[in-house]
């Protein structure tokens, strides 16, 4: 039983990071899923000799990223009964960690190690990155808040590309363990016309593996304002699609993303989502949003904005993680996450688009905070949602 509001609380282990003994970590790598970094490191320190869980889950099924930090008040400890969070010493809530697939020890039929191609994000989404690389890093215009190529440095723990046909297998196998319910699908900077033929293909693969019409998921490629493009990932049978605008504000955008507002202007993003919506539906398109370097009224405004296109909105909660650039930053409070997430919650909640929970749900990954409040505040605003803002904090 959590003695505090889970949201509150997945808000302030996300912010300020969690600790962990060894008792608390036996296992991890072997009966439970470990961190293999297939993208980003969302930790506070890196820890390459030491594997640790990529997330955990809370007393009322609330899924948390761990974000390892040896300094912060929280902890992850070990009773009779099993694990718990505690909070300088004190229990504040049950945890449990989440089991290893099988496939992370099968080969692929070319050799590579399946969790090289493919890792398990949260409790049941397959998670590819089909290229770790990004040229942006090469010009010194990278995002601020991405380590993506620090992170390939430091772990090498995945391939920087993978075949096509690996990613078939790796699919087969994970959805055959019956713990996947969705696909998540992104990569780095390729040249466009490439782009669409590699995720076109690998859709096509793992649509095969599962034997559907339509993969349950969402893939995230570069944002395209070429409606054949657009419907060529719709036919080529997947769910959902997003793009990563990162930040709202025009200005903020250009100054925390560089490179990537050079190649992609904020209005671009807009009419790239707005044509997605047209061809996809309303509820299939996503803005995805790293939450926490604009102000709340401009990420708001976006959130607004999106919602009026019929589009949902996946918002990450922001790490000064180690290689980025705001490395050694602080991120806003835990307060400030959860009163804004509220009132991005209740934006969604009080709208039409429809939630799309069969492409992305709450259980599909531990660092975004609006899909748990939507499925705890729906149906039953305001009062719930006052409700959970005032629950006590740590
Ligand atoms: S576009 Fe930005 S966030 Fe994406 S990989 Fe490149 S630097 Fe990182």
């Amino acid at each position: 039983m959590c003695a505090v509001n889970p949201l509150k609380l997945k808000a302030c282990l996300l912010v300020e990071g969690i600790d962990a003994g060894p008792e608390a970590l036996a296992g991890v790598g072997t009966r439970f899923k470990e961190q293999n970094h297939g993208l980003f490191g969302w930790d506070m320190v890196n820890h390459k000799s030491l594997d640790m869980p990529d997330d955990f889950v809370l007393s009322d099924g609330t899924v948390v990223q761990f974000r390892y930090n040896p300094s912060s008040s929280f902890r992850l400890e070990t009773s009779g009964d099993g694990l718990y969070v505690s909070y300088l010493g004190e229990q504040i809530d049950d945890a449990r960690l989440i089991p290893r697939p099988q496939f992370y020890d099968r080969l692929t039929s070319d050799g590579n190690p399946m969790r090289k191609i493919a890792q398990i994000g949260g409790e049941d989404c397959f998670f590819v990155c089909y290229q770790n690389y990004c040229s942006h890093f090469g010009r010194g215009e990278q995002c601020n808040f991405c380590n993506l190529v620090p992170t390939k440095k430091t772990y090498d723990a995945v391939l920087s590309r993978k075949e096509i046909h690996e990613i078939g297998e790796t699919a087969a196998a994970a959805f055959s363990e019956g713990m996947c319910k969705h696909i998540l699908l992104t990569g780095g900077c390729f040249s466009h016309e490439r782009e669409v033929e590699v995720v076109c293909d690998i859709v096509g693969v793992i649509r095969e593996a599962l034997e559907v019409d339509t993969v349950p998921g969402t893939i995230l490629p570069s944002a395209t304002l070429q409606e054949d493009d657009i419907r060529r990932y719709r036919d080529a049978g997947i769910g959902a699609i997003g793009y990563s605008m990162e930040i709202w504000d025009e200005a903020y955008y250009r100054a925390i993303c560089p490179g990537k507002a050079r190649v992609t202007s904020h209005d671009d993003f807009l009419k790239a989502i707005g044509k997605a919506v047209q061809i996809f539906g309303p509820g299939r398109v996503y803005g995805v949003f790293v939450m926490g370097l604009e102000p709340r009224t401009t990420f708001l405004e976006g959130v607004r904005e999106l919602a009026a296109r019929g589009a949902n909105v996946v918002p990450f909660v922001w790490s000064p993680n180690p290689g980025s650039r705001l490395e050694g930053h602080r991120a806003p409070t835990a307060e400030w996450y959860m009163e804004t997430i509220l009132e991005a919650g209740e934006i969604f909640a009080r709208c039409d688009v429809p939630r799309g929970d069969e492409n992305h749900c709450y259980r599909c990954d531990g660092n975004s905070m609006l899909h748990d409040i939507l499925r705890n505040i729906e149906g039953t605003l305001p009062e719930k949602a006052t409700e959970m803002t005032q629950a006590p904090a740590t």
